[in-house]
Order: structure tokens, then C-alpha cells, then sequence
């Protein structure tokens, strides 16, 4: 059925358009504003309060005081309210999908999803939160007792990005209440809606004033600038782009300040010669295409044995060309537009240059006309050396090269200064360990496109980034550990 112009009006109306500081929304000190669209339209959908720098350390005052009663509140408490907040987010669960569908475009179907997934991580850290055990030891020389337990960081800053507008700040927001932590979030500035709505949630699922404060703002530095200097912040997580983590890591480095990146990737995906054709193209088809290939872990890079490259491209192409580019309030949509015109242009330069070098276009290859910033799902078939095989497309866009050999293919898929995601296709166990134990990235999918889950420590090695959110990981990032050395009890007997 489609989303009713009465219904987007309600909900957006629904949203609360402050700056949430020690527990009231408030207006920016300046008066400000900023706008948001709907990249389907192009048209303005909502206007929020524009944080300044006075705002963002409000709001970080905010979380220093009340950090010390939060780290004393027992982890049961914690983790009732996480839970509560889970509970929320499914009765309200249409209203989360048709909110990120709004300012971020995907399809409803998998706006749907993301809510799956994103509330995921509010139950799976409710549940962790009371089991982040601690040990102890009689020491090996018999002398000292050791006891060792954990932490919460302290004040936190917070940064996601507009790709998944819930999942980022609830796998943020999840293990940081659990730990104990406070914070200070601040979302992407073109998706700023859903998070806005979350924060209510955790509200009303009886977070306490100061624990989580929330300032979006048209200027991200003008933010985190101030909160960076200031020694009372304890923690960074940013999931972003790898040049933006890089200058928050500089930053960072004044107050060693604990840091999690979750940056770029550029993630292969490998076809081998004994794969399962309808496993590839399936998972092919959902590691691009979900998100419209505006995922980090998103399949950059289609590395197929040169025997199979006819098959499966034919038949990933047909997949393409099958795709429905609508606004996703569309039951029909199953592709939605690129964020904005500045992205879509940037994907668009990607592929001149990779024709420019020789790359063929097989379908697609275009901005389509009309509303809204669509781009036409895309193939290519390219050398090597094409550059686009070095750079993160983030579109609906799959360049595709062949190898003849396991060494080659395993060559090529570390031939990137990222390692987020990878992706393995074959029928040959022994293949996949060979492979998976010689590429150099944090995740690996075997015969399955999507491998994202809240139990999984999800992160990268080299320039994809530190640290792990999601499974067991998660927590720890969070908590710091703290060892207490007590004396000997037969220490003179
Ligand atoms: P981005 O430009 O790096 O922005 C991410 C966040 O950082 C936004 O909230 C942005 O605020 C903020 N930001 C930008 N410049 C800043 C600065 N100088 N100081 C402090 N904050 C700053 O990335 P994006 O375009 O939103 O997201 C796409 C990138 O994220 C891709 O590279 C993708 O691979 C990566 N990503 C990684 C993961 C992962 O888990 N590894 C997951 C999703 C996305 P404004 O929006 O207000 O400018």
C-alpha cells in the first residue's frame, strides 16, 4: 500500500526538533536552523535546530555530570531500559522505516530491515550488559591476589554517518549504556531524523537526564571540535569515512583518548571456478545492491575466475536490469535514490574515469532524469589496473574483472589499503580456509552477501579501522579494565 502525504506529514511532525540536552529538547543557542530533504524529491521535509559549539559542550556538560551516577546504576537497570527501548522501537517499528525511507531514500522493505537489524543491537546489548564478567587469580608465584574487572570509559562522543541511520547509532548507543558510559551523539546532518525519534525513545524508555544528549548541526567540526579538547571526554566512536577518522584520530591523540573507527572499505568479492552460480549471484546481488551500495561493507570489487565471468555476469545483469528505481515509500521501489546530487556525481565521475581507462560499460552508466538523485544500477567490465577498483564506489554501481588463479584472485583482493569486508564464493571448504586465511579483512562472507548481525564483532584491519561494534566485542570498547592487587592472605603465617 503506498505511505499516504497525510501519514509522511504526521510522522515527521512527530519528531522532536531540538537539541536533547540533560534530558530537554532544547533550541540551539543561535537561533539557527538547518533543512533536511528527501533525496527522492529533492524537496525540504523538516528543519532542526543547528547546534553551535556552545551547544555541543552544553551537551557535554551534560554528560560529565551525570556520568558518576550513571557508572553506579547496577547493569540490570541499564539493561532493563535498553530493553524497554527495544520493545519501543518494534511497537513503533513502520514509524522508524517510513522516517529513514524519508531522509535517507531507501526502500520500505529494507528501511523494515534496518530496524530488524538496528533494534537488534539494543536487545543484544540489554542482554550483555549483565554479563561482562570479571576474573580472578591466585598468582602464579603464590604471593598476590588478583582481581580484575571492568570499567565504563566515561563520557563519550558518538559520530555516525547517513547510511543507516538507526543501526549506526544503536550499535553506538547500545554498548555505551550497557558499559555505564554517557555521551554525546551527534548524527549525520542529511539523516538526522531517525536519530532525533531514537533519542525519544530512550526517553521514554527511562534513560536518565545527561546520559544520552543528542546535537545535530549543519557544521560537524564546530561540534566535535570543542569536545575533543576538553581532557574530561574518555572516548571517540566514529563510523565514517576513513579521511574524516583520520583527522578525529589526530584529534584524538592530544587526550589519548580511547578511539573506535569504523571507516571505508572496498570490499571484494570472489567467484571461483567451483562456486554454486545461484549462491553468487544471489549474494552478489544483495553485497551491492542492499542499501543501493551505500554500505561500507558494500561488494566494491567483483573478482570472478575468467572460466565463470560469462555466466555470472550475464545473470547479474539481468538482476540488474530488473530493479525498480522508485521512491521507496513505493511498494513498487526497489532501488532508491543516492543521498544527495554531491554523491551522485561523485559516482558518476567514478565511472567516466573507468571508461576513460578502458572499462565497458554493460548496463547502466547514467543518472536517470527527473526527481529526486536516482542513478541506473550499473556493470562494468574492466582491467586490472582500472582505478575504480581502488576507490569506495557507495552506489549501485559493480565493476567486474576476471583471474585465472587462487593466488591471483587472493593477490587482487588484498590489493587495497582498506579491509572491512570480503566475500568468498566456492563449493570447496578447504578453497574457503585457504582463502579466508590469506585475505586481510576483518569480515568474510562464505557463499552469503550479507553477514551483518548485532552478536558479530563487526570492524576492519588496516585503513577500514579499530575496534569492533556488535557481538561479544562491543561492550569492551566501552569499559576499561581495571586490575586490583590484593595482598597475600597468608602473608606472614
Ligand atoms: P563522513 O563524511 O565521514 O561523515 C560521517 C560523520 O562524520 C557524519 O556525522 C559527519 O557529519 C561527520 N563529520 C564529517 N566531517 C567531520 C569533521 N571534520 N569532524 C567531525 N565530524 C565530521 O562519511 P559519510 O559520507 O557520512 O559516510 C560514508 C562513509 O562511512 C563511507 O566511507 C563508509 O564506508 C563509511 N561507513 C563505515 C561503516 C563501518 O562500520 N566501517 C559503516 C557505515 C559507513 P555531517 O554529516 O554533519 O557532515
Amino acid at each position: 500500500m503506498t505511505v499516504t502525504a497525510e501519514r509522511e506529514k504526521a510522522l515527521l511532525e512527530s519528531v522532536p526538533t531540538g537539541l536533547l540536552i540533560d534530558g530537554e529538547w532544547r533550541d540551539a543557542s543561535s537561533g539557527k536552523t538547518f533543512d533536511v530533504k528527501d533525496p527522492a524529491t529533492g524537496k525540504v521535509i523538516a528543519s532542526l535546530q543547528d547546534a553551535n559549539s556552545d551547544d555541543a559542550m552544553a551537551a557535554f556538560e551534560a554528560a560529565v555530570a551525570a556520568q558518576a551516577d550513571w557508572a553506579r546504576t547496577p547493569a540490570q537497570e541499564r539493561a532493563d531500559i535498553l530493553r524497554r527501548a527495544y520493545d519501543l522501537i518494534n511497537e513503533r517499528a513502520e514509524d522508524f522505516a517510513l522516517l529513514m525511507t524519508l531522509e535517507m531514500g531507501k526502500p520500505l522493505a529494507e528501511a523494515r530491515g534496518e530496524v530488524v537489524y538496528g533494534n537488534g543491537f539494543l536487545r543484544w546489548f540489554s542482554e550483555e550488559a549483565t554479563r561482562h564478567y570479571g576474573r580472578t587469580m591466585i598468582m602464579p608465584d603464590g604471593k598476590l591476589r588478583m582481581q580484575v574487572h571492568h570499567k565504563p570509559v566515561g563520557p563519550s562522543l558518538l559520530i555516525t554517518p547517513w547510511n543507516f541511520p538507526l543501526a549506526m547509532a544503536t550499535r553506538k548507543v547500545g554498548p555505551a549504556v550497557a558499559a555505564g558510559c554517557t555521551m554525546v551523539l551527534k548524527a549525520a546532518k542529511l539523516t538526522p531524523l531517525t536519530t532525533q525519534l531514537f533519542a525519544q525513545v530512550m526517553l521514554e524508555a527511562g534513560l536518565p537526564k545527561g546520559v544520552l544528549n543528542v546535537v545535530s548541526g549543519s557544521s560537524a567540526s564546530a561540534i566535535s571540535g570543542p569536545i575533543l579538547e576538553d581532557p574530561r571526554l574518555r572516548k571517540v566512536s566514529f563510523t565514517g569515512s576513513t579521511p574524516v577518522g583520520v583527522r578525529l584520530m589526530q584529534d584524538a591523540a592530544k587526550n589519548v583518548l580511547r578511539s573506535s573507527m569504523e571507516l571505508g572499505g572496498n570490499a571484494p568479492l570472489i567467484v571461483f571456478e567451483d562456486a554454486d552460480m545461484d549462491k553468487a549471484v544471489d549474494g552478489a546481488f544483495a553485497a551491492k545492491l542492499r542499501n543501493m551500495g551505500e554500505a561500507c561493507t558494500a561488494a566494491n570489487r567483483f573478482l570472478v575466475h575468467e572460466s565463470v565471468a560469462e555466466e555470472f555476469t550475464r545473470r547479474f545483469v539481468e538482476r540488474l536490469e530488473a530493479l525498480k528505481p522508485l521512491r521507496g515509500t513505493d511498494p513498487e521501489s526497489t532501488l532508491g535514490p543516492i543521498v544527495d546530487e554531491g554523491a551522485r556525481d561523485d559516482i558518476h565521475a567514478l565511472i567516466e574515469e573507468a571508461v576513460a581507462a578502458g572499462g565497458e560499460i554493460l548496463t547502466g552508466g547514467h543518472k536517470i532524469e527527473g526527481d529526486g538523485y536516482f542513478y541506473a544500477p550499473t556493470a562494468l567490465k574492466v582491467g586490472k589496473d582500472n582505478p575504480i577498483l581502488k576507490k569506495e564506489i557507495f552506489g549501485p554501481v559493480a565493476p567486474i574483472v576476471t583471474f585465472s588463479t587462487e593466488e591471483e584472485a587472493i593477490q587482487m583482493a588484498n590489493d587495497t589499503e582498506y579491509g572491512l569486508a570480503s566475500y568468498v564464493f566456492t563449493e570447496d571448504n578447504a578453497r574457503m580456509h585457504r582463502v579466508t586465511e590469506q585475505i586481510d579483512f576483518g569480515i568474510v562472507g562464505y557463499n552469503v552477501g550479507v553477514v551483518s548481525n548485532p552478536a558479530a564483532p563487526f570492524g576492519g584491519v588496516k585503513q577500514s579501522g579499530l575496534g569492533r561494534e556488535g557481538g561479544a566485542e562491543g561492550i569492551a570498547e566501552y569499559t576499561t579494565v581495571q586490575y586490583i592487587g590484593i595482598e597475600d592472605p597468608f602473608a606472614g603465617r
